[in-house]
């Protein structure tokens, strides 16, 4: 089995160095992970700048590029120079990628990535302190949950959030009920106004949820699908609303030529 390793958090975050050790007792690993932090990046791709591909040595020892682009680059160029790869695992993030959170996420959005190219992606994350996550601890937890998802027959495209101390594993649904980003100003040492983006911490959760699980200790198992219409809103916008302006175009006199016409119904 083919496993590219990438991250959000650069290439020499210790996170991308826990995956990738735990990644080699399932097939073989190759890391292409960006040279610096790219966390919050999002789906982001370089449309308009070359991209590099530089050979970098990293602690377990295994193949490994850095590319001066985003996750989503990371991959793309990963899939693009290393044929037949299995699966993307993309972290263990430091920090939670939780709820909405994911939408900023560039350790989700490499799984993303992977799946847009046709191959299983696996986001992987971890809260973190002051002192940082305790990785070592984490390792047969991390082990347990690829040895789970790497042995389903049908794995598209999974976020995995693990708390320090998982006491078992829980599959859950995205917490899409409140949102933490949040703009707080501030001033500069000259006094000038600016602002940070930053993101606040959101107690209690739904039972059921991602952020319920890691909340209770479990480590979170949410499957994601690529496909955002809202097909409820769909069927309803079909029904209702596109009817009486069509009923009014088929009242309408046809002047267009027969080629036009189909072009503008298309
Ligand atoms: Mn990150």
């Amino acid at each position: 089995m083919r496993i590219l390793v990438t991250n959000d958090d650069g290439i020499y975050s210790p996170g991308i160095a826990a995956l990738a050790k735990a990644a080699r007792s399932f097939g073989e690993v190759r890391v292409v992970a960006p040279d610096v932090e790219r966390s919050s990046a999002g789906h982001a791709i370089t449309a308009s700048l070359p991209l590099t591909y530089r050979a970098t040595p990293v602690p377990e020892g295994v193949e490994a590029y850095r590319v001066n682009g985003t996750p989503a680059d990371c991959v793309a160029l990963g899939v693009h120079r290393w044929s037949d790869v299995d699966v993307v695992l993309s972290g263990i993030n430091i920090g939670s990628n939780l709820g909405n959170a994911i939408w900023h996420s560039g350790t989700l959005a490499a799984a993303k990535q992977a799946l847009l190219l046709g191959i299983p992606g696996i986001a992987l994350s971890t809260p973190s302190d002051q002192e940082g996550p305790d990785f070592e601890a984490l390792a047969p937890h991390v082990e347990e949950v690829l040895q789970l998802l790497l042995s389903q027959h049908h794995l598209p495209l999974v976020n995995v959030n693990l708390p320090p101390r998982p006491r078992g594993i829980r599959w859950t649904r995205q917490a899409v009920e409140r949102y933490h980003g949040e703009v707080v100003p501030g001033t500069d040492p000259q006094g000038r106004q600016h602002f940070w983006f930053t993101v606040r911490q959101i107690e209690g959760s739904l039972e059921g949820t991602d952020r319920w699980a890691v909340d209770e200790g479990y480590t979170s198992l949410t499957p994601l699908r690529l496909d955002l219409t809202d097909h409820e809103a769909l069927a309803e916008l079909r029904g209702a609303r596109l009817e009486p302006r069509e009923k009014a175009a088929a009242k309408a006199p046809v002047a267009a030529p027969a080629m036009e016409r189909k072009r503008i119904t298309r």
